[in-house]
């Protein structure tokens, strides 16, 4: 007989499930057992089932699904070059940096970044970086959940190449526990041939994962494709089977009509992430025209050489407020269907939704409890006012975020990272991009 596991309470809480009908309820309670929701109802019916063995009490907090970061870097050199042309600070930092790069830089990278996303309320990333066998050590230390599809080029010699990913999917794919999946990874249709396009479809094929890469940033992105193939990036991938519901293409700010039918057509995911597109000074993406043509968009932060934050609360709020300038309309983005891309929806553009994204019984445990009991998130308002969903869009800050469950395992308590010591992490950090920064510029 195997030990019976522990059941979580967490009660008292403001529950916004992010279900189908969006339903939130006050004064609730969830359970958990091993790493799914057993149940979920008013606190004081589930307190007359269930005893618990470890309970939280969740008043004044909201309690959500997770956020979903469908598209990040790990990365060490937050605030080199913010100020620079975009060309000067790619060929000053970014690519020198994946040059020498070193497979433990890629650990401490991982660390930094996995810990700042949880203790923001992430609980799910999609990462691209190299070495990606430290990222999988990094994610299964500190309990998040992970998607990891390495740079891979078969043009620029200092990315990953096929063989790495292959290696990678080998050893990493569904380690730990199953939080960690391992996807085929392209970096851009720049510097992948045709025939790496091919070799990567068939596999992912084969082997059924999931597809990512970087597609129709910015207008240079289109100039180059049409002057390499005579054809824009979107329909270039198109071309070689770069498209379908396992495929996840971030950014597409720059999309022709032709281009958004494919994606349409194809069931194609899209990952936004409104901060890296304002601060590179790409565009502003047409995400409430592909929203109202049912195309699936999750939200991403981009690298912290790109957004400088892995904070999704604040993704949000620009998500939001970006679409609207783009239509010049308030009714373009609401704060429910933003709320949405970061939970549900993101979780179905990592081909995940029946597992995570919302707050329903049978689905894992990845719940994350806010503290509303703020200056700056009162008041808190119910019956025809309710305000939480806008507080959580429009006014939350990573840092309210009090505790994470991923798997149904707590890894933020109180806003203390379980498994590790926090201070090491940065102490790591610090050192290991010093260091990195001293190779680059020798
Ligand atoms: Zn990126």
């Amino acid at each position: 007989m195997g030990k019976i596991s522990e059941i979580i309470v967490i009660k008292n809480g403001i529950i916004v499930t992010m279900d189908k009908e969006l339903n939130w309820f006050r004064d609730g309670a969830v359970v958990v057992q091993n790493n799914k929701i057993l149940d979920v109802d008013k606190t004081r019916k589930i307190l007359k089932k269930y005893k618990g063995d470890i309970i939280i009490d969740a008043k004044n907090k909201a309690v959500m699904p997770g956020l979903i970061n469908t598209h990040m870097h790990s990365g060490l050199l937050r605030g080199t070059g913010d100020d620079l042309p975009l060309y000067e600070w790619l060929s000053k930092y970014v690519h020198p940096a994946h040059k020498v790069l070193k497979p433990a830089e890629v650990y401490a990278a991982s660390m930094l970044s996995y810990s700042e996303a949880i203790k923001c309320g992430t609980t799910c990333v999609l990462d691209m970086h190299r070495f990606m066998d430290r990222s999988a050590d990094a994610a299964g230390k500190l309990g998040i959940r992970a998607v990891l599809a390495p740079y891979v080029s078969d043009q620029l010699d200092y990315l990953e190449n096929f063989e790495d990913n292959k290696r990678l999917m080998r050893e990493k794919h569904r380690s730990f526990e199953d939080r960690i999946h391992v996807w085929c990874g392209l970096h851009s249709f720049r510097d992948c041939s045709p025939e790496l396009l091919i070799e990567a479809r068939e596999y992912a094929r084969k082997y059924k994962v999931g597809l990512h890469t970087h597609s129709n940033e910015s207008i240079d992105d289109v100039e180059l494709a049409k002057k390499m193939y005579g054809k824009r990036p979107l329909e270039h991938l198109f071309d070689y089977g770069i498209v379908g519901p396992n495929v996840v293409l971030a950014h597409c700010v720059w999309l022709s009509n032709t281009e958004i039918e494919i994606i349409r057509k194809t069931n194609t995911r899209v990952a936004h992430c409104p901060v890296a597109n304002m601060k590179l000074a790409d565009g502003i993406a047409a995400i409430p025209k592909l929203l109202k043509k049912q195309i699936k968009v999750g939200l991403g932060s981009d690298g912290t050489v790109e957004s400088n934050s892995f904070d999704l609360f604040q993704v949000m709020k620009f998500a939001t407020l970006l679409g609207r300038v783009h239509e010049l309309g308030t009714n373009a983005m609401s704060a429910d269907v933003t709320l949405k891309m970061a939970t549900v929806n993101g979780a179905e553009v990592l081909g995940l939704n029946n597992e995570v994204g919302s707050i329903e019984v049978g689905k894992k445990a990845d719940i994350i409890l806010v503290n509303l009991r703020r200056l700056h998130l009162t008041p808190i308002l119910y019956g025809d006012y309710f305000n939480v969903i806008s507080h959580l869009v429009y006014a939350t800050k990573g840092s309210d975020v009090d505790t994470v469950i991923v798997d149904g395992k707590i890894v933020m308590e109180n806003r203390i990272i379980k498994r590790v010591d926090e201070n090491k992490v940065i102490e790591k950090a610090q050192e290991n991009a010093i260091e990195l920064l001293r190779r680059i510029s020798t």
